[in-house]
């Protein structure tokens, strides 16, 4: 991995993994990264995990995309059949003119037809070009990212019941409290750095109350280690918070100056008592309460949550339960009190800010608000689009099996991968009479594209990301793209252009400096000061401000300023177990791989430690299938099967089965539910029936 002191230049960056944000100085030798180290940035104060550490060698891979490609009049079927290394039955090289102009001409005038996904991977200024080309080029609102399938049911619940969709503390402010909760959330595997804030406040007596019906890395730092039955969120996090109020544990003088529907959510409560939930949740009723009362009693308390709350189609009701008992323990906007989702991609937080989301324009403004949309065509100097909110994610998807949406723009997303259920999102994607995709490899996505234009790494452009502190950080270019690769920002601009919109940006600063004029979110940040600082926190009062950590001590951006109580109640998961399909199955993510693996994949080391597609079972559960660790099993659910190799892990439940999702040989997604929250409209990759048997045949 190279000698850290042999190198030509050094750049500070961000990483590209996770929503941690964490600083690193990218070290480059003979045109190449060879080394990287952590850095001084707010998030990592110089720490960093293994995939920031070992996982940038993917950006030189052989399998990088460095000319356009134009499908063969003659290529097979589209399917998911194209080897990323041996393309060209399928694929043709083409000029960045011919390509651009295919491209243009089978989108161009087509409104509805068309629809776009963008990337939480790219910047936030590529993010804003995104959202804006499918608005001002095709009228509408069908355009939509990852954040659909991440955490949109918990930005769902924060701006319904405090008004914004992001936190309202950073999670290093954990050092000023004496008590948190983590639920839902794994943040050794996937906010590793966080994960060590979190540690070192046990370590100094913070009480650590960890939620999650799998075992995980936290469980040892945790002084409650509740592990509750899989979609039991509402009623284990009710029965605590009817704890609260049965004992007059809530703060009345918070709920009385910043809140509303209190007495609705107490009533609500009253049906909710432990001992009638501890049934449903599988925890004691006298640990419900021990835990009521040791978040009631803190001086400080914080919560943190992740997939294991959102991936639900009761995931807003989830949030909502947790907005509602930060509220009426007045822990909220005081130092280390707040609520924190973490997010999961690097810049999903700045994508959905900058409005890559189908029902709000940048900085959540409402796509239905008349005035909203003046105040971005007068700057866009464009005409008026549809006041209808966009479909999301998996909705586009059922819109191209309808034939409603017959092309796609889609940038730097993998839904061939990503999407629930997958192979009816891979049908839809090979029924498109138009797919361009913009990505630095050729993904299972780029298999079904007419057009691939080729991308840029993190590491080969500038621009802003955001993490999930609230800080906009500045990614700076180390190398240049390979081959005739080009930035995103660029690539989006020429194709905007041929569609006729006459876009004159320079650079991501250009496009930076034209977000602020209707984000509020970005006053008092500059580039020159992104440039001198590293990182602005929003929002920043002064030009002087580095943004504030915390926010919402004096109210809340509601009316009034008052934040809601919305009372939550139990609604069963969608795919219930039953004879034929007697577990349950959950996905995530693990420490070394990354979403769909494109990259983490095509990284030596990560790769080396993590080879093999993998689920992991309870040995009891493998002792009766009769299959050693090891071998393989197959997972059967209503939508599909594959065959995996399966691990013993004592962290599972016995009728669970714990399947990451980046394995395309072994892909999740064909097993997953499609049901979606009706408010954030996220799928439940959290739940589904499934079979699992012993697979003799591999
Ligand atoms: Fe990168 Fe996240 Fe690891 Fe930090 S914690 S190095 S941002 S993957």
């Amino acid at each position: 991995v190279g000698d850290r002191a042999d190198y030509d230049s050094e750049t500070k960056s961000i990483c590209p993994f996770c929503g941690v944000g964490c600083q690193i100085n990218l070290k480059v030798k003979d045109g190449k990264i060879k080394y990287v180290e952590g850095i001084n940035g707010p998030a990592n104060e110089g720490r960093l995990c293994v995939k920031g550490r070992f996982g940038f060698d993917y950006i030189h891979h052989e399998h990088r995309l460095t000319k356009p490609l134009i499908r063969r009049e003659d290529a097979p079927a589209k399917g998911l059949n194209v080897d990323p290394g041996n393309w060209q039955e399928y694929f043709r090289e083409a000029s960045w003119d011919e390509a651009l102009d295919l491209a243009a001409s089978r989108l161009k005038g087509r409104g509805r037809e068309v629809a776009g996904f963008g990337s939480a991977k790219c910047t936030n200024e590529e993010a804003y070009l995104f959202q804006k080309l499918i608005r001002q080029a095709f009228r509408h609102n069908n355009v939509d990212h990852c954040t659909r399938l991440c955490h949109a049911s918990s930005v769902s619940a924060l701006i319904e019941n405090v008004g914004s969709g992001a936190v309202t503390a950073t999670f290093n402010e954990i050092e000023n409290a004496d008590v948190a909760i983590i639920i839902g959330a794994n943040p050794v595997e996937n906010h590793p750095v966080a994960a060590t804030y979190f540690k070192q406040f046990t370590k100094r007596g913070g009480k650590l109350i960890v939620m999650d019906p799998r075992g995980q890395g936290m469980k040892r730092f945790a002084t409650h280690m509740l592990q509750f039955r899989p979609g039991a969120d509402v009623s284990m996090l009710n029965a605590i918070m009817h704890t609260i109020v049965e004992e007059k544990l809530y703060d009345q003088q918070y709920i009385d100056a910043y809140t509303e529907n209190w007495e609705a959510e107490k009533a609500h409560l009253a049906d909710f008592s432990p001992e009638k939930m501890e049934g449903i949740c599988g925890i004691p009723a006298e640990t419900l309460r021990e835990v009521a009362r040791t978040f009631a009693g803190a001086k400080s308390a914080m919560i943190f949550w992740g997939m294991g709350v959102s991936q639900h189609i009761h995931g807003t009701d989830n949030s909502r339960c947790l907005i509602s008992l930060a509220l009426m323990c007045g822990q909220v906007g005081r130092p280390g009190a707040g609520l924190h989702p973490l997010r999961g991609q690097n810049n999903v937080q700045g994508a959905s800010d900058a409005g890559l989301i189908p029902m709000f324009l940048p900085d959540y403004q409402s796509v239905t608000d008349d005035g909203v949309r003046r105040a971005f065509t007068e700057v866009w100097e464009s005409e008026d689009f549809s006041a209808e909110k966009g479909l999301t994610v998996t909705e586009i998807m059922d819109a191209v099996h309808d034939g409603d949406i017959k092309a796609m723009y889609i940038l730097g997303e993998n839904p061939a991968m990503s999407d629930p259920d997958v192979d009816h999102a891979r049908d839809a994607l090979a029924k498109l009479d138009t797919l361009v995709v913009q990505d630095i490899f050729l993904t299972e996505t780029a298999n079904y594209a007419d057009i691939i234009l080729p991308a840029s790494a993190f590491a080969e452009k500038s621009g802003t990301v955001t993490n999930t502190n609230r800080q906009v950080q500045l990614a700076r270019p180390a190398v240049p793209p390979v081959g005739d690769a080009r930035e995103d920002w660029r690539i989006t601009t020429e194709l905007a252009n041929r569609l006729g919109l006459g876009w004159s940006y320079d650079s991501p600063a250009d496009v930076f400096a034209e977000m602020k004029r209707n984000m509020r979110s970005l006053d008092n940040i500059t580039w020159e000061r992104l440039e001198n600082e590293g990182a602005v926190t929003y929002p920043s009062l002064s030009p002087t401000d580095p943004g504030q950590a915390i926010v919402f001590g004096d109210g809340f951006p509601r009316p009034e300023g008052r934040a809601r109580f919305t009372p939550a109640s139990v609604i069963a998961p969608d795919d219930v177990p039953d004879e034929e399909y007697p577990m349950i199955l959950t996905t995530g993510r693990q420490l070394e791989h990354w979403h769909t693996g494109s990259m983490t994949r095509r990284s030596k080391v990560l790769d080396a430690v993590e080879p093999e597609a993998n689920c992991s079972l309870h040995p009891s559960t493998l002792r009766k299938l009769g299959v050693e660790p090891g071998g393989h099993v197959r997972l059967t659910t209503k939508r599909g099967s594959i065959s995996i190799m399966a691990r013993a892990d004592r962290a599972v439940a016995p009728d669970m089965v714990f399947l990451p999702f980046a394995y395309v040989e072994a892909a999740a997604n064909i097993l997953t539910n499609p049901a979606i929250d009706p408010y954030g409209k996220i799928p439940e990759f959290k739940f589904s029936a499934v079979k699992v048997e012993a697979d003799t045949q591999s």
